[in-house]
């Protein structure tokens, strides 16, 4: 296998020729944007900008057509029957929020359970609690071990005919955990359970195919793919999106309105109210053109191996304790050092250009599972390089002895 080449990788991102010292370790949080996708967003604006679906004249008809062309890419890139599949959204907060709202609120009932996981970001837990709150059923918790990985056993008990949910990450942004998705969708399907899973850390790094694992829905955000801000995809099966109403009222969603009624236009269009980021999906599509030109099984290699050699290295700082060992896990390294605060650990690797984040990362009952405030969490991409790693096993050690 001819292997990645992060340096040259690096170069494709303009934002390091501007910060040519960085350790750029927080792409859990959002990934920098290769040249081609920072292009195509300039050449929109620059040479193609006009609002879509309702223009007769040229530009608009370019602009329409150039944003479907990448509704049509990104279906067939995860494995969707077709472009109707594919919802844009501002990200995955966005797509969960619908799913919970639209799909599941309407089927949802008193003494009914939704089941999520102990390792979920806020955004794959409040919108199924709110609903929950909403219709007076019970939120329930598959439960994870000390090493951050799920109890499959009790997940199989927990799938009772009760459950009209199962929302599921495919990664844990805290843990790096890689859950068995495709496992569990299987299981609960098996008793009739719609599934969510939560692609906001695999999809720029994972081979997703939506089709042939039979999930029901898969939401993701644009960012953490090399791609914009502010825009994002909900996958859902036809007939799930064909039952949902829409959550916004406005513009460009309608068949027909008048003032006594209005018929919505069918899916994704029903769920597009209003002026959506039309710059955004164009600077997503080029994203996905950069990461398909990536050779998958290499890009998933690299990353491996940068998270193993990272683990390897904090292994031997004395004082420094991982939080999620997960036998599956991605190139996403939390843990805590004894006596110094994750937010001090972050200060000073940042003093020395090494950007990590510290704090909750949007998942506070993982931190209460643990008994902690927070962790310390690198996470890598494409472009980190072993090298990087060694800068921050060394910073580390420093700061751990400056603590001691
Ligand atoms: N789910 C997971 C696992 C995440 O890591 C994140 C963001 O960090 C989200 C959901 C929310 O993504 P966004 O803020 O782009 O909507």
């Amino acid at each position: 296998m001819p292997g990645l080449a992060p340096l040259e990788i690096r170069q494709q991102f303009p934002l390091f020729f501007h910060h040519p010292e960085l350790a750029y370790l927080d792409n859990a949080a959002t990934t920098q944007k290769p040249r081609m996708v920072v292009e195509a967003l300039t050449a929109f604006y620059e040479k193609q900008n006009a609002n879509i679906h309702r223009g007769i004249y040229g530009l608009s008809a370019r602009a329409t057509q150039q944003y479907e062309q990448v509704r049509a890419k990104i279906a067939e890139w995860l494995g969707a029957a077709g472009p109707g599949n594919i919802v844009f959204t501002s990200g995955t907060t966005a797509g969960i929020n619908l799913v919970a709202r639209s799909f599941l609120e309407p089927r949802l009932h008193a003494g009914d359970e939704v089941l999520i996981t102990a390792m979920e970001h806020h955004a794959n837990l409040i919108p199924w609690q709110m609903a929950c709150r909403r219709k007076g059923a019970k939120l329930c918790v598959i439960p994870m071990s000390r090493a951050g990985e799920l109890d499959m056993g009790a997940f199989r008990e927990m799938l009772s005919g009760r459950v009209k949910m199962l929302a599921v990450t495919q990664v844990s942004n805290t843990l790096g955990t890689i859950n068995p998705v495709e496992e569990m969708i299987g299981l609960a399907q098996r008793k009739g359970i719609p599934v969510l899973v939560d692609g906001a850390q695999s999809a720029a790094h994972f081979a997703v195919n939506v089709g042939a694992w039979g999930v029901d829905f898969f939401a993701f955000s644009g960012h953490k793919l090399y791609g914009p801000t502010g825009i994002g995809i909900l996958y859902g099966k036809e007939e799930h999106l064909y039952a949902m109403e829409p959550a916004n009222f406005g513009g460009d969603m309608v068949r027909n309105v008048t003032f006594e009624e209005t018929t919505f236009a069918p899916p994704p269009q029903r769920f597009e109210a209003g002026t959506t980021h039309i710059a955004g999906v164009i600077g997503l599509g080029s994203a996905v053109d950069f990461i398909r030109q990536l050779d998958t099984p290499a890009v998933q290699a690299h990353l491996k191996e940068l998270g193993q050699y990272a683990r390897a290295l904090l292994a031997e700082i004395p004082g420094l304790h991982f939080v999620g060992e997960a036998h599956q896990s991605s190139a996403i390294v939390s843990f805590v050092l004894d006596k110094a605060h994750p937010h001090d650990v972050a200060t000073f690797l940042s003093a020395e250009n090494i950007a990590v984040r510290a704090g909750h990362h949007c998942t506070q009952p993982i931190m209460d599972f643990f008994g902690i405030p927070g962790t310390t969490r690198a996470s890598f991409a494409i472009y980190n390089s072993r090298e990087e790693v060694e800068r921050l096993a060394a910073q580390l050690r420093e700061i751990q002895k400056f603590f001691a």
